[in-house]
């Protein structure tokens, strides 16, 4: 292990999973069972059946013949570390603990992410001169309460390999292979921060949503540039450490030569490099981090226009645990090349923020989708030469992250939609949908026959079109009160809120909670009149209206008793709040603010979501086996199923049904 590999625990806290082991030890399938389960992010059933309608993806249809194809019910609320969640555990929310994207720490009453969080060290660094060494690291420890099924597998035998799961961050620990996805940071700590460097006067420097922009001049021809990384602990008030890199403009044609000190690359204007290999010296010739990052070169003429990836943890050479095995990262960099190991690699926030076009962002995130299946091709291969039971799990990101970014190319109805929006990106979806037939038709052609193919997602899609600022329908029944309405747009995360006096309030994308006394901070409500209350907004929430034609704004306001079993109901947020399609919480409700206007046009490229009503999007299930379809099915069924077919019945704290016809099972408890 190398020195800095020693340290890399510094940087961002040290790797423990929870892990949810139950002691027992290996037990032997029954089965010879081996499945394949493709997991297609946000891959929406009315969308598939319309193209599988059109004749448009035959290998989708295929399956369906084959085997069987239906709806599969989502999580409350819809969004994806709380389905897959569902998923992981065959339990709901009030099982695994998971809410919401955004958690609340009443003690606080500031937001957290929700699926993993950092401890700080316990003990304070050792100064010398400049330096300040470490003498124990903090932990990031995964959020999320229940056994994972693929645990439950491998205590039953069957080999697993996970790629790139969402919520399992850090990775749990099993006897199988693992590589952390949705939750895993870039080498800032970040969930994905690019840079752009320009000398156009167009741009405004400083930090913007996910990113951070830059004013430079090119000098001769050349330019000294740096892209920032992990904190360094080894210096006081830990600043983030900087990796330099040059370039070198070409004064007569089109193209740039980037020099790290590694490596260099020629770029043309237009183009995307490789990645490149970047440094960050946290001691000089003594500790070094690597990381790596990718470019595009957006144009030299009249303007210099650099834009750089958020500098990615390189798994050929990983500066933190992303995977476990830990050399699992690197044996998959070693087969199918170096890939984003970032949470969601598709830049979102740089099309957010028009760094990126969306021309540039569809190219950016083809550069991922060809990377996955790079790596589903390597990791297929490794399967199939695999013996026994098994089971390979592998993500795609590409249909969500493009469906939020492009729904306004397709939707004529969308706010921030063009009239004359070009062609091949009011077809973008639809192609993406074409691309994932293509990688689902190169699935089955090279499968073992005797393999069970699933393929399923965690929900689907709508518009959205309308946002809705939750709190400021709170302050205007009088629930939630300002401190001074006349400063309302200077506060965020809550702030500016007059506690004494507010009953209710919302963070996050579907999350409202009660200002309850003894629970919250600075609670008001008694615990014994918050069920009253809640169930009092509840009935008012049901009345919200918008536009002349009075459209219903939440169709699905749930308690959370109403939903939700298991040990962490207690911590929920006390209503769940179902948005109709086409409306979500507003951008400022997310981050705790309260704005004058109830209910805005979204005029943003994140055009689509999925985070509303959970009977707007459910997801997709399909197989090569028969599916029962007396069986309404949703995620918490589908992990009951998996097990099932393995031959395995599930624990008591799955309540599913199996949507498989029935096999020849091995009790949990009894193998
Ligand atoms: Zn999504």
């Amino acid at each position: 292990m190398k020195i800095w590999m020693v340290l890399a625990g510094y940087l961002f806290a040290s790797i423990f999973s929870l892990g949810f082991a139950t002691g027992s030890p290996n037990r032997t399938s029954n089965t010879q069972t081996r499945m394949i389960l493709l997991g297609i992010d946000g891959m929406d059933p009315a969308m598939l059946q319309g193209f599988m309608d059109q004749g448009a993806m035959p290998n989708f249809s295929r399956l369906a013949a084959q085997g069987g194809y239906m709806r599969l019910g989502t999580s409350v609320p819809p969004q994806s570390p709380v389905a897959w969640s569902n998923l992981i555990t065959g339990m709901d929310s009030g099982g695994h603990g998971i809410f919401d994207f955004i958690a609340l720490d009443r003690t606080t009453m500031l937001p957290y992410l929700s699926t993993s969080k950092t401890e700080a060290a316990t003990t304070e660094p050792l100064a010398i001169g400049k330096w300040r060494i470490p003498l124990s690291s903090g932990k990031t420890v995964q959020m999320r309460d229940g056994t994972a099924f693929w645990e439950i597998l491998e205590e039953h035998g069957v080999n697993t390999t996970m790629f790139r799961m969402p919520a399992n961050y850090p990775p749990i620990e099993t006897g199988g292979k693992a590589l952390s996805g949705m939750g895993t940071p870039d080498m800032r700590g970040s969930s994905g921060t690019f840079t752009f460097y320009t000398d156009d006067p167009a741009f405004k420097m400083g930090t913007v949503s996910g990113g951070e922009i830059y004013r430079v001049n090119v000098h001769n021809n050349a330019i000294t540039l740096t892209v920032k990384g992990p904190p360094n602990p080894f210096l006081g008030g830990n600043p983030p450490a900087k990796a330099e890199f040059k370039v070198y403009v070409d004064a007569d044609n089109p193209v740039a030569l980037i020099r790290t000190d590694s490596e260099k690359v020629l770029i043309k204007v237009g183009e995307w490099s490789d990645w490149v290999k970047v440094n960050y010296n946290l001691v000089p010739s003594l500790v070094n981090v690597p990381g790596m990052v990718r470019f595009l070169l957006q144009g030299i003429d009249p303007y210099f226009a650099l834009y750089a990836s958020p500098v990615n943890i390189d798994p050929r050479d990983p500066a933190q645990t992303i995977a476990t095995p830990a050399e699992y990262a690197f044996e998959l960099a070693e087969h199918a090349g170096p890939f984003y190991t970032q949470e969601m690699p598709e830049d979102t926030k740089a099309l957010s923020a028009h760094i990126l076009s969306p021309r540039e962002f569809l190219a950016q995130s083809e550069l991922v989708l060809n990377e996955r299946k790079r790596l589903l091709h390597s990791e297929l291969h490794r399967f199939k030469g695999t013996q026994g039971a098994a089971l390979l799990f592998f993500y795609f990101s590409s249909v969500d992250q493009r469906n939020h970014m492009l729904a306004r190319q397709m939707d004529p109805s969308h706010p921030f939609h063009a009239k004359d929006t070009p062609k091949d990106l009011a077809m973008a979806m639809k192609n993406t949908y074409l691309e994932m037939d293509q990688i689902l038709g190169w699935v089955m052609e090279n499968m073992d026959a005797d393999t069970s193919l699933v393929v399923m997602s965690d929900h689907g899609f709508a518009p959205f079109r309308r946002q809705a600022n939750l709190n400021t329908w709170l302050e205007q029944h009088g629930y939630l009160v300002l401190k001074d309405p006349s400063k309302r747009d200077r506060y965020e995360w809550l702030l500016g809120i007059d506690w004494k006096k507010t009953k209710a309030f919302a963070i996050g994308l579907n999350s409202l909670y009660m200002n309850v006394k003894g629970r919250e901070r600075f609670g008001i409500v008694a615990p014994g009149e918050r069920a009253g209350l809640a169930r009092e907004i509840v009935e008012k929430l049901k009345a919200w209206r918008d536009g002349p034609e009075g459209q219903l704004v939440v169709t699905q306001p749930l308690l959370r008793e109403e939903i939700y079993n298991g040990p962490h109901v207690q911590e929920a947020p006390d209503i769940l709040v179902g948005y109709a399609r086409g409306y979500r919480a507003s951008w400022a409700t997310t981050s705790g603010k309260i704005p004058s206007v109830l209910i805005e046009d979204n005029n943003e490229e994140w055009s689509g979501d999925h985070c509303m009503d959970s009977r707007a999007v459910p997801g997709i299930l399909s197989s090569n086996e028969a599916l029962n379809r007396q069986i309404t099915a949703d995620l918490k069924d589908l992990t009951v199923s998996i097990l099932d077919r393995f031959g395995i019945n599930a624990p008591p704290q799955m309540k599913g049904d199996s949507v498989f016809y029935s096999h020849q099972k091995t009790d949990y408890l009894n193998p």
